[in-house]
């Protein structure tokens, strides 16, 4: 390496520029070839180094995000969930219910998607440098009673408040005590009209009082908070991991007609 390549190095990891070192040799050799002007030459590098600087951002946005797998919308089947206006998924995509602070609910039985468009909304809205936090019903409220057990809460809940963009899955399969259904109250008003929710669930809001500890005045209040302004997908038909095998013949037909 010559000595001003050297100078170049040390200057590009002071300023944390990770792509010049590398490239260096291969830009100057081509912008010597095409005779390219000397800020065309620095707008090549420039744009070598935002490119890398946009990847390392997504990445570290995906890794906070804590999503149990990566999906992405162009997996999801449209043509087999009728029930779901695809212009409507699109319309989210733009991700100004994030901006807009609006939550986002799905609801249906299992198996029809509910948790992969959760996910591939998160994927979009981390990938577009948005904060996103990624979790289960059972494991925040776990975690939230381990914190108050604790006599930390606050320290506890943090990680439920700071994203722009929190997706709860799986709320309604397991029913919640009241010291549960008080955590999701506190998050869920917390948040309201701070950051967007996406939420999913197997059950509808006539039943939520049964999943909310019995208790329809606290499932009223989570709800209020909740569906102020959101936006509620209701999924319907049969599980597409059910079609997917009676497609392939391994299950009959008769036993997932409802
Ligand atoms: P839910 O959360 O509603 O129970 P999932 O999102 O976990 O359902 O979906 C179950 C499986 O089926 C996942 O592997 C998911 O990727 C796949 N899946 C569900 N619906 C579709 C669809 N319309 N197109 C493609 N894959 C789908
Ligand atoms: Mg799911």
């Amino acid at each position: 390496m010559n000595i001003q390549h050297e100078r170049i190095s040390s200057y590009a990891a002071r300023l944390n520029l990770t792509e010049i070192d590398i490239l260096l040799p291969r830009l100057a050799e081509e912008a010597a070839a095409k005779e390219l002007s000397y800020s065309d030459f620095l707008e090549s590098v420039l744009a070598e180094e935002a490119g890398a600087a946009d990847k390392r951002m997504r990445e570290t946005m995906l890794r906070f995000a804590k999503f149990p797998y990566l999906k992405t919308l162009d997996e999801f089947d449209f043509s087999a969930k009728p029930s779901i206006d695809s212009r409507q998924i699109k319309e989210l995509c733009s991700l100004s219910f994030i901006k807009e602070r609006i939550n986002v609910i799905l609801l249906g039985p299992p198996g029809v998607g509910k948790t992969h468009l959760g996910i591939s909304l998160g994927v979009k809205a981390a990938e577009a440098g948005y904060r996103v936090y990624f979790t289960s019903a059972t494991d925040m409220l776990t975690r939230l009673k381990k914190g108050y057990g604790l006599g930390r809460l606050d320290e506890y809940m943090r990680v439920y408040l700071r994203s722009s963009l929190l997706i709860i899955d799986e709320m309604g399969y397991l029913p919640l005590e009241r010291d549960e259904a008080n955590l999701l109250f506190q998050v869920i008003a917390k948040r309201y009209e701070r950051g967007s929710i996406i939420l999913t669930s197997n059950k509808s809001y006539a039943s939520w009082g049964e999943v909310v500890a019995g208790d329809n005045i606290l499932a009223g209040a989570i709800l209020d908070r909740l569906l102020h302004h959101s936006v509620t997908i209701n999924i319907k038909g049969e599980s597409y991991r059910l079609r997917e095998k009676r497609k392939a013949g391994i299950i009959e037909q008769k036993e997932v007609n409802s």
